[in-house]
């Protein structure tokens, strides 16, 4: 199965110059749009605080994931996926990454640098997905 993500090209740059901003630390938060079948459609970013104590982590508040999925409900949506940074590392999921991850079909984009790295993970592991621009 492939899955694709429908990444809005402003929604990309927003995700590039949130990891920029945050250096060194990451950034992180969350998806917000539809899914149709394997196609993730990402219609908009909900940032969120950082909770982890290592800049080399990231942990998304707890409140503020619970806000994004109501603002996300209030405009018929739900939460897809989630996003971080790599900030000195490469745009794929790290061991630490597989450790938190908990919930299947879940869209996962990590930004390092300029790239732009696009997962879905399912069945305990992230498998690759394609992004086009929609
Ligand atoms: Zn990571």
């Amino acid at each position: 199965m492939t899955f694709r993500a429908e990444l809005p090209s402003a929604l990309a740059d927003a995700l590039r110059a949130a990891a920029g901003a945050a250096y060194p630390n990451e950034c992180c938060g969350l998806l917000e749009g539809m899914r149709t079948g394997n196609v993730f459609h990402v219609q908009a970013l909900h940032p969120a605080r950082n909770l982890a104590a290592r800049s080399d982590r990231f942990e998304i508040d707890a409140a503020d994931h619970i806000a994004a999925q109501k603002a996300a409900r209030a405009n018929g949506r739900t939460i897809i996926g989630c996003y971080h940074s790599h900030p000195d590392g490469a745009a794929r999921p790290s061991d630490t990454d597989g450790l938190g991850a908990a919930q299947d079909d879940f869209l996962w984009l990590i930004v390092a640098g300029q790239e732009l790295g696009c997962f879905v993970y399912r069945d305990s592991g992230f498998q690759g997905c394609v992004t086009g621009a929609d």
